[in-house]
C-alpha cells in the first residue's frame, strides 16, 4: 500500500475533495448571487466512473479519505451510483457528504446502503425565517427532516455547519450550540472567507464575524466551554464542550486563527480541475487525461495528483486581502 503522499511543507495530504456538480438548491447570500450564474452543461461534469478513477489514483498514491461536495451533491441523479463506487475501493476509510439537507430525507437510507459513512449538514439557523433569509430558497422543516433521516440511518456522528454572518444569524448561534446539550451532535460554526472576487465575497468581508466572538456570545448564554482534546491533527475544527452537554462545538476559523500549517486537503471542482488550496488559484486539469484515450487513464491521474501534492501553497493570504479569483465557493465545494 502506497505510503502517505507529502507536500513540501512535508503535510500529510490524504484527504480528497470530489465536488460533483456545481449547481445547487439553495442560494446561500454568501455563497451564490441570485443573477448571473452560468453553470456547466452536463457533458462537462466528471462521470461516475471518471469519479472512481480519480478516487482509485488517489488510492494508489495514498489517499485515505474523501468527501463528496458541490454545489448540492444531492441534486446528481447518479449520486447513489457514485457513493457505491468510491466506497467500494479497497483503501478508501471513509466516504463522507458535505450537504444542504433538502433532498435527504429520502436519499439518507440508500446513501447508507451504498456506503457512505457520514454527513455533515450546512444549516445556519434554527429558526425558518433566518434559513430562509440568509440561505435563500432553503426550508428549515425539510432540511430537519432530512438530518433527522440522516441520523437515523446511521450516518453518525450528525454534523452541522453554521457560517455565522452579520446582520443574519450571529445572535442565533446560542440556540445552535444548546442542541449539543441533548444530542451527541458536532455543531460548528464557520468563518466567512471571500471567495470568487464578486458579491458575495464582498459580502463574506463585509458581514464577516470573527468566532472569537461567536465564543463569547455562546458562553454569555450557555456558561464556559472546555476544550477537548485533538484527535486528529489535521481536524480544522477546534472543539469544545459545554458543561454536562452530550455532543460538540466547533470553532473553524480561517481568518482569526488559520489552519494552513496542519492542512491535509486536495480539492476536485466538479469540472475536473485538482484544485491546490481552497483560497488560491493554482490548479492542475485532470479532466483532459481522463479523457484523453491514452489507455492508462490511472497512472496519468495518479502523476498529476502526485504534483498537485508537490505544488500545494503554504497557506492563504486573506489577512492581505488576498483570496480565489477565479472559483467561488460553491465550484470548489467548500
Ligand atoms: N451545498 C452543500 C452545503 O452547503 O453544505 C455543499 C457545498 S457548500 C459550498 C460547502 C460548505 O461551504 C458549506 O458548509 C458552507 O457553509 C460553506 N460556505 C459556502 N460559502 C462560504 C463562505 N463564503 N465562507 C465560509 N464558508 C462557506
Ligand atoms: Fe448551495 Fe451550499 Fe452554496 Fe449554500 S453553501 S448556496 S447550499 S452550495
Amino acid at each position: 500500500m502506497a505510503s502517505m503522499p507529502r507536500d513540501s511543507f512535508d503535510r500529510e495530504i490524504d484527504y480528497l475533495r470530489i465536488s460533483i456538480i456545481d449547481r445547487c438548491n439553495m442560494r446561500c447570500v454568501y455563497c451564490m448571487p441570485l443573477d448571473g450564474l452560468r453553470f456547466l452543461p452536463g457533458p462537462e461534469l466528471l462521470t461516475p466512473a471518471e469519479i472512481e478513477t480519480i478516487a482509485r489514483a488517489a488510492v494508489s498514491v495514498g489517499f485515505r479519505k474523501f468527501r463528496l461536495t458541490g454545489g448540492e451533491p444531492t441534486l446528481r441523479a447518479d449520486l447513489i451510483e457514485i457513493v457505491e463506487r468510491v466506497a467500494k475501493i479497497d483503501g478508501v476509510h471513509g466516504l463522507a457528504m458535505t450537504t444542504n439537507a433538502m433532498l435527504l430525507e429520502n436519499l439518507a437510507e440508500p446513501l447508507k446502503n451504498a456506503g457512505l459513512t457520514r454527513i455533515n449538514v450546512h444549516l445556519d439557523s434554527l429558526n425558518p425565517d433566518t434559513v430562509e433569509r440568509q440561505m435563500r430558497w432553503g426550508n428549515f422543516e425539510r432540511v430537519w427532516r432530512g438530518i433527522m433521516a440522516a441520523e437515523a440511518a446511521g450516518l453518525t456522528p450528525i454534523k452541522l455547519n453554521a457560517v455565522v454572518t452579520a446582520g443574519y444569524n450571529e445572535s442565533e448561534v446560542v440556540d445552535l450550540a444548546r442542541l449539543t446539550l441533548e444530542r451527541d451532535w458536532h455543531v460548528r460554526f464557520i468563518e466567512l472567507m471571500p471567495l470568487g472576487g464578486g458579491e458575495c465575497a464582498r459580502l463574506s468581508v463585509k458581514r464577516y464575524v470573527s468566532n472569537i466572538e461567536t465564543r463569547r456570545r455562546i458562553e454569555a448564554v450557555l456558561g464556559p466551554i472546555t476544550e477537548l482534546p485533538t484527535e486528529n491533527l489535521a481536524d480544522e475544527s477546534r472543539n469544545y464542550r459545554l458543561k454536562g452537554a452530550r455532543g460538540v462545538i466547533g470553532f473553524i476559523s480561517p481568518v482569526s486563527e488559520p489552519y494552513c500549517g496542519t492542512c491535509n486537503r486536495m480539492r476536485l471542482t466538479a469540472d475536473g480541475k485538482f484544485h491546490l488550496c481552497l483560497l488560491n488559484d493554482g490548479e492542475l486539469d485532470v479532466r483532459g487525461a481522463l479523457r484523453s484515450g491514452s489507455g492508462r487513464e490511472l497512472d496519468d491521474v495518479a502523476q498529476i495528483l502526485s504534483r498537485a501534492v508537490a505544488m500545494k501553497p503554504t497557506g492563504h493570504h486573506l489577512l492581505e486581502g488576498r483570496s480565489t479569483k477565479d472559483r467561488s465557493m460553491f465550484q470548489i465545494g467548500g
